[in-house]
């Protein structure tokens, strides 16, 4: 498969390149110059696959003519190495749990594939240095999915006096190949020096440097195969002649949505995309306007989503051929304040059992909002309830010692830099 640049469509790179070099020289972020149709021999098989076997059939579809069959396989196996269940939360209402792996984040799954999408290649080209900025959320995950790699030396730059305790401790506790380097400056800031780094010509003559921040497209391929799972095993619950799902999204930077939109044009049914929002309405008033005006993010109960820029817009919008209409069609945006959110995760807790983290119940309420009588619609679960323990607890009053994840809070091993990128580039020579 050939990437794209989205700024020059005939700038054209194959999977290593795109992985390795994720920001072409013409400045523009990748995406899959053509997405393959799926069979429908594959639609027709596709409720009796597990995520694994659904996976390895779409990634070898995609990425097939680059990684050989059994090395993808492992690859495969080795990221999706736990469940992502399909529950019935009540009447058409289903729910998909990608937050089963080892951080309690949908984060996981990208993270961890590209890690070993990185590892691949580094095996044949000496180590390869991977740079992430986080705001919080993803740290842990991408620290976890690259701990131990071989080939593979991960720095993770975050923030100074933003983090929690507990997320910080998630990034460092994943000692030996992936570094913590609290900067002193914002996340802006942190995603400035990773952008200067991977595109400083002078550092990549001396170090192959990459990042694992969604710029890379492989954080975004893996994000495709549960869509198709999850409907998969929605339409193993429903009535043969029943009309394609309603899918809600919670949405940050839109990642994950730009994962769903690209499902669907890979012939996934889906009726309509539901983007979850919380108070931070950019996506929203993009949508209806066409005009995209950045603001600094509010702080909300699922600060997951808290974004003023949406990195990943640019793809969304080339997927649907730059046609503000088209994304119209095809996405319903709903906003919800904190309160909002808050009264879906209590009723849904006490009336149906169901306890969802602040971003989950975004997606719920937004699709509670959207689903038309008769219709059936599954929202995407993006973190475990105990990766928001405390927020959860004071609003349901539901114990988070009930959702034990066991949390370490005793390696805090990180070196601090200046928001130079001098102070950076200095840093990562003497590695
Ligand atoms: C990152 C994150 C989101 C937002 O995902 P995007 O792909 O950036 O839209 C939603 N929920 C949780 C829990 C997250 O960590």
């Amino acid at each position: 498969m050939l990437f794209q640049s989205l700024n020059n469509p005939a700038n054209c790179v194959g999977l290593r390149d795109a992985v390795l070099n994720p920001i072409s020289t013409d400045g523009g972020q990748y995406m899959p110059q053509r997405l393959p149709l799926l069979p429908r021999a594959f639609f027709n098989n596709l409720s009796e696959m597990t995520i694994r076997e659904a996976s390895y059939i779409i990634a070898m579809m995609m990425v097939g003519d680059e990684i050989p069959p059994d090395q993808l396989k492992h690859i495969v196996e080795d990221s999706f190495n736990f469940d992502i269940p399909l529950k019935h939360v009540h009447d058409g209402i289903y729910v998909l749990e990608l937050f089963h792996g080892p951080t309690g984040s949908f984060k996981d799954i990208g993270a961890r594939f590209l890690a070993n999408i990185l590892s691949h290649f580094a095996s044949k080209k000496g180590t390869i240095h991977v740079l992430a900025a986080t705001s919080g959320d993803s740290g842990g995950a991408i620290a976890a999915g690259f701990a131990d790699l071989p080939g593979v030396k991960t720095h993770v730059l975050y923030p100074s006096g933003v983090l929690t305790e507990q997320q910080v401790s998630d990034i460092c506790r994943a000692r030996g190949t992936v570094e913590a380097i609290e900067v002193k400056g914002t996340f802006d800031d942190c995603h400035a020096l990773v952008q200067a780094a991977v595109s400083d010509p002078e550092l990549k003559k001396k170090m192959a440097v990459t990042t694992a921040n969604t710029i890379n497209i492989m954080r975004l391929i893996p994000q495709m195969f549960y869509y198709f799972y999850g409907v998969g095993q929605l339409l193993a619950k429903q009535p043969r002649d029943s009309e394609s799902p309603i899918i809600s999204v919670p949405c940050g930077n839109l990642g994950n949505l730009t994962a769903g939109v690209s499902a669907y044009l890979m012939g996934l049914p889906v009726k309509r995309f539901v983007a979850a929002c919380n108070a931070n309405d950019v996506f929203s008033r993009f949508i209806h306007t066409g005009t995209l005006s950045p603001q600094t993010p509010q702080r909300t109960i699922a600060p997951a989503m808290d974004v003023g820029h949406l990195s990943n817009l640019k793809r969304l919008e080339a997927l649907m051929d730059n046609e503000l209409d088209k994304l119209q069609a095809l996405i319903e945006v709903h906003n919800f304040a904190d309160s909002e959110i808050a009264s879906h995760m209590i009723d849904t807790y006490c009336v149906h059992s169901y306890l969802m983290d602040p971003h989950s119940a975004t997606a719920y309420a937004a699709l509670l909002n959207s689903l038309r009588p008769g219709e059936t619609g599954m929202f995407l679960a993006t973190a475990h309830p105990s990766k928001y323990a405390q927020t959860v607890q004071e609003i349901t009053g539901a114990h988070a010692l009930d959702l034990c994840m066991v949390h370490d809070r005793s390696h805090h091993e990180h070196v601090t830099l200046p928001n130079r990128y001098n102070a950076l580039k200095r840093h990562l020579f003497a590695r």
